[in-house]
């Protein structure tokens, strides 16, 4: 991730955290019980405006072959620029943001139709819909009059997960009005709750989706941001059963395994997280430096927050080395947060029991 106000990072600094990925990944990969390739996923700003994003793709497919490259972008590229991330990228996601202009709005749909005729395999495109409630009417006609029709997989994906609770309009940084949460009318929510019913059901999960009375879809639960079906066991059921959409986000104290799945980087604040919206870390993580970028943020703790300064990772790789020859393994994490946001589809349990039978099926606990 990079902010879209601050200085272009340059290939050498990337390089440099392409490395400490694979350090990072290799120390926890020994512990796998099923082998996967980590997928690095590009998000914004727009990464392809910075040119040295191409000469990076050159060089993580060089030394890194075992990483699936995936990026999300607003899809407003030229189709020349487009043809590169279709011949180099493994999966692209379009995030489809409505608040552009007309010309901006037409040339995503454009692209959109082009990608879908030129890519081989489905699955390596999918739209994020930003379900604004502003232009609610434009994502309805996005999905119903591009996306079906040219059977594009998408995601309606409503806006307000990350915890800042900002309802009103305000000035953002690159000075565009925004407001990144929102309250949805009830029509919007049978939408969006008809649409999660009817996934479901197609994995055979009949629970009823709640209904939020104030509009704030983070009180209906959730659905994995990839589209990923979840697998459960419901408090009030011992049965586990497949779902599309979880029906509750509130994961406080449980147990989780979001370090083992997923790693966040920050390239212009000089930060890794665990995960970009939940920010769990254990306690006793090296101190970190907290630059001025990120002076403002009043939400981290010890349980939460960055766990290392990029230009200096090398410090953390040795201080989780040694917590694993100390212990055994790297830490899980037990969950600091009322409201589960993209980590959702993480393993996590509530019961030490579940957790540890949970665990096993991933990794190598005894
Ligand atoms: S349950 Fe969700 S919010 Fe909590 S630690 Fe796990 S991924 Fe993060």
């Amino acid at each position: 991730m990079h902010s879209t106000t601050a200085p272009f990072n340059k290939l050498e600094q990337f390089k440099r955290t392409a490395a400490f990925i694979d350090a990072y990944y290799s120390i926890y990969e020994q512990f796998h019980r099923v082998k996967f390739r980590p997928t690095i996923s590009f998000t914004g700003g727009e990464p392809a405006v910075n040119p040295d994003f191409f000469p990076l793709i050159e060089h993580l497919r060089e030394e890194y072959p075992h990483f699936v490259l995936n990026l999300t972008t607003n899809g407003t590229w030229s189709q020349r620029r487009g043809q590169f991330l279709l011949d180099n990228m493994d999966s692209i996601t379009v995030s489809y943001h409505c608040e552009g202009n007309d010309k901006q709005r037409q040339l995503v749909r454009d692209n959109l139709i082009w990608m879908r005729k030129n890519i081989k395999n489905v699955h390596k495109l999918k739209v994020n819909v930003m379900m604004h409630v502003d232009h609610w009417d434009d994502c309805i006609d996005l999905i119903d009059n591009v996306l079906i029709p040219h059977d594009i997989k998408y995601i309606p994906r409503t806006i307000g997960d990350d915890g800042r609770n900002r309802y009103k309009w305000f000035k953002d940084m690159d000075g565009q009005m925004r407001r990144t949460s929102h309250k949805y009318s009830e029509e919007q929510m049978d939408y969006i709750k008809n649409h999660w019913q009817k996934k479901n059901s197609q994995v055979g999960d009949t629970t009823e989706l709640k209904k939020s009375d104030d509009g704030d879809v983070r009180k209906i639960g959730r659905p994995c941001c990839g589209g990923r079906c979840m697998t459960v066991k419901r408090l009030d059921t011992p049965k586990e059963n497949d779902t599309m959409f979880i029906d509750q986000s509130n994961f406080k104290d449980w147990q989780c395994m979001v370090n083992w799945f997923f790693l966040h980087i920050e390239e212009d604040k000089d930060v890794a997280y665990h995960h970009q919206t939940c920010m769990a870390k254990t306690p006793d993580t090296p101190e970190v430096t907290i630059g001025p970028l990120l002076q403002h943020v009043s939400s981290f703790s010890d349980n939460r927050g960055p766990i290392c300064n990029l230009s200096r990772s090398d410090e953390y790789l040795i201080w989780l080395e040694e917590k694993v020859l100390k212990e055994g393994r790297p830490p899980t994490m037990v969950c600091p947060n009322k409201h589960c946001g993209c980590g959702i589809c993480v393993a996590k349990a509530k019961d030490p029991q579940d957790f540890k039978k949970l665990m096993s099926k991933y990794i190598i606990t005894e």
